[in-house]
């Protein structure tokens, strides 16, 4: 198919959902310029620096025995100044439009809130929301950033604690069971620079009981063989020639 129809073919599909849920894999940061921790290149400089990998120094073990460590990575790695592509701002256009009803999420950037989404499930939680590990209390990213090392509560003491999903670690199941009910009540599922290769969206579209997929995304998936509509391309070239 072309391009051109192509977007024709979207066009119609959005046109008839009823109940329309977009799923934004890595894909969606990567277009705003920031590469996945475990991308190689990337990988390979935080080795040279931390002298560990990615994979050992996300983790809550880490977090909790190398503290210290464990910030100076955060603070140069992990809090970055990210803007919003193109993507999300046609995203929350669709959803005032009533078209999309839930936007599921893999960053931690609050891309899509950042955009004017408004009913946004962020797996991966959120560098916006940190809490004292002993008294709860909840501190925002500037207090992160303000802080020379391991940012300590102001009231007790504790240490405090980013509110996003490490390396190995359980997603929130509240989060869990909404992305799954969100699934299972849409029509229409837009997969948007996802390969599928977490866990999480494999096998949650199992679930998916409607009558589209569409897949965008620039690199070749699991589900190409399954989706009703595929372009391969960035969503950011994409969604905003829908016109909403
Ligand atoms: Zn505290």
């Amino acid at each position: 198919m072309q391009e051109l129809n192509k977007l024709d073919t979207l066009r119609e599909i959005i046109d008839k959902g009823q109940y329309i849920v977009a799923l934004c894999g890595s894909g969606m940061i990567e277009e705003c310029g920031l590469s996945p921790l475990k991308e190689q290149e990337r990988a390979y400089r935080i080795e040279e620096k931390y002298g560990r990998s990615p994979e050992y120094l996300y983790t809550d073990a880490f977090f909790n025995t190398r503290t210290e460590t464990f910030y100076d990575f955060y603070r140069n790695e992990i809090l970055a100044d990210v803007e919003p592509s193109a993507s999300t701002y046609a995203l929350a256009a669709m959803e005032r439009a009533g078209k999309l009803k839930c936007i599921i999420s893999s960053n931690v950037y609050e891309l899509s809130e950042r955009s004017g989404c408004r009913n946004v499930i962020n797996l991966h939680g959120s560098i916006y929301h940190n809490h004292c590990q002993k008294c709860g209390r909840q501190y925002s990213v500037d207090d992160i950033k303000k802080a020379r090392k391991v940012p300590y509560c102001e009231i007790c003491g504790g240490v405090i604690r980013p509110d996003v999903s490490f390396f190995g670690e359980m997603l929130d199941s509240d989060k869990l069971s909404r992305t799954l009910e969100e699934i299972e009540k849409s029509d229409v599922l837009l997969l948007l620079g996802t390969s599928l290769s977490s866990e999480v969206f494999h096998n949650y579209i199992k679930c998916f009981e409607g009558s589209r997929i569409v897949l965008i995304h620039n690199e070749k998936t699991l589900l190409d063989e399954k989706a009703d509509l595929l372009i391969y391309d960035e969503p950011k070239n994409v969604l905003p020639r829908l016109g909403y």
